[in-house]
């Protein structure tokens, strides 16, 4: 196996002639891929440039995916939501507490409808695109807290009227408000059908669109798991709404065995289900304490034989709240590693 794809991801992308110099930039930093983050805004109201965008990206040469990045705060990223903005229902609910949370349940038909047509307007319209990428999609962590790996929290959702509903439907007694094993197997069930279903959706659009599923980077093991819904490998990797198998970034301070183990993970799972493996590298918000070590782990990842990867994000997120200390420095670095590893 050798590493034949290398991207970034892309945000707050607007005007063609603007986009196309930064394509350039990633091409000259070694990447032939992009991810487009595409905010429910982005969709909305920038459509007609992001059809042009995207064309502008395949013909200088990348690969393109569309992230429906952040959507109802289902899918991970900062970006708000409108459908969250123009309901005051159809959310996810706190196990515990019965409150509605700022997230989107899945499991509504409101919103099921709401995402389908947001794909199937991308797969019709956004015809230079190579594929969708999932983007860390997630059950909202009802707590009063958060880390970079999300943590554990004894709270959960979703337990709202609907998912309720499902539960006593399929099992036929009322959704416990502990965390049961029928509870975490409806959950990754529900989890993964919209999934699949948006993925119908694309196929049948687009019968030769790659899908990207990216899951959060955790340890997931017998003791310990974060219960996001997706923290099944094996069920998302023998998903149908998975050809590449993809797993998020990790923190800098954690240890070097840990990047080892959660990559071997990854490509074990991609091998045993026949898809793509992908890893993704951290390129905002924090940095190694030699910005170097970032071209050491992206070897590290091609030695074990990962066939793709990707940072987060364009420059190091230079400009931005997230942008890592020293951010054009970390993209040049990024840039270094790629070059060095990329089979052309
Ligand atoms: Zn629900």
């Amino acid at each position: 196996m050798a590493v034949t794809e290398t991207g970034v991801s892309y945000y707050g992308l607007s005007y063609v002639e603007h986009a196309r110099r930064d394509f350039q930039e990633m091409l000259d930093h070694n990447c032939n891929a992009v991810i487009l983050a595409l905010s429910e805004f982005d969709v909305d109201f920038w459509f007609p440039n992001i059809v042009r965008v995207a064309e502008t990206a395949k013909e200088m040469g990348l690969r393109v995916y569309l992230d429906t990045w952040g959507v109802g705060k289902w899918f991970g990223g900062e970006p708000p939501s409108l459908f969250l903005t123009n309901n005051v229902v159809n959310r996810q609910h706190s196990a515990f507490t019965g409150e509605a949370l700022p997230a989107a349940c899945f499991n509504t038909e409101a919103f099921r409808r709401y995402y389908f047509e947001m794909v199937e307007k991308l797969a019709t319209h956004v015809t230079a695109a190579d594929g969708f990428f999932w983007d860390e999609p997630h059950y909202a962590l009802p707590k009063s807290y958060a880390s970079i790996t999300g943590g554990a929290g004894d709270d959960w959702s979703c337990r709202c009227p609907i998912c309720q509903k499902f539960f006593e439907a399929e099992y036929g007694y009322e959704m416990p408000k502990q965390l049961t094993l029928e509870v975490k197997r409806f959950r990754h069930d529900h989890a993964l059908d919209i999934l699949e279903e948006s993925t119908r959706h694309i196929k049948r659009i687009r019968p030769d669109a790659k899908v990207v599923c990216c899951v959060h980077a955790t340890l997931g093991t017998y003791y310990v798991t974060e219960n996001r819904g997706y923290d099944n490998w094996d069920k998302v990797g023998r998903s149908m709404a998975c050809d590449v198998f993809s797993t998020t970034i990790l923190s800098y301070s954690l240890p070097r065995s840990f990047f080892k183990s959660i990559t071997q993970r990854t490509l074990d799972i991609a091998k045993k289900y026949g898809k793509v493996s992908q890893r993704w590298l951290m390129n905002y918000y924090q940095q190694p304490d030699n910005v170097a070590e970032i071209e050491e782990i992206c070897k590290l990842y091609a030695d074990m034989g990962v066939e793709s990867l990707f940072a987060w994000t364009y420059r190091g997120g230079y400009g931005t709240v997230l942008a890592a200390p020293n951010a054009l420095e970390m993209w040049d670095a990024l840039g270094r590693g790629y070059g060095a590893v990329l089979q052309r």
